[in-house]
């Protein structure tokens, strides 16, 4: 809107949380600027199970199409039904 200017709004920690915030809050009209300590974001060589709940989220945040790339879906899941999908996502 003119003459409004956009809050702005410090992220501190690049992790799952700061990130998805940050995404949902660049994406709701706020300036964002994620603050994170070390010196780049790399490969820990581990891997993160996603409930149905965050992937949702993810999809709903446009970030599906990454998701799809990146991820492994689950083959079996006693949390998925018609409605739901879930995803091993692999961090890389
Ligand atoms: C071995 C392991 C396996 C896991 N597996 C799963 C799983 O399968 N599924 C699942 O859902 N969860 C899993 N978790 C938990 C999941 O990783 C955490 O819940 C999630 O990463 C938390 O996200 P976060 O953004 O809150 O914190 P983090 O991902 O820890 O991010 C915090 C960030 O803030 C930065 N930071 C900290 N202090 C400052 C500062 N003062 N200034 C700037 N930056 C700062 C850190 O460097 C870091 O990058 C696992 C955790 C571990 C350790």
């Amino acid at each position: 809107m003119p003459g409004i200017t956009p809050l702005r709004i410090a992220v501190v920690g690049a992790g799952l949380g700061g990130l998805t915030a940050a995404v949902a809050l660049r994406q709701a009209g706020f300036d964002v600027e994620v603050y994170e300590q070390a010196p780049e974001l790399t490969e820990v060589g581990g891997g993160i199970n996603m409930g149905p709940n965050a992937v949702r989220v993810l999809y709903l945040l446009g970030l599906g199409k990454g998701l799809d790339r990146e991820a492994v879906p689950g083959i079996r899941s006693n949390l998925e039904n018609s409605s739901t999908r879930f995803h091993c996502a692999l961090m890389r």
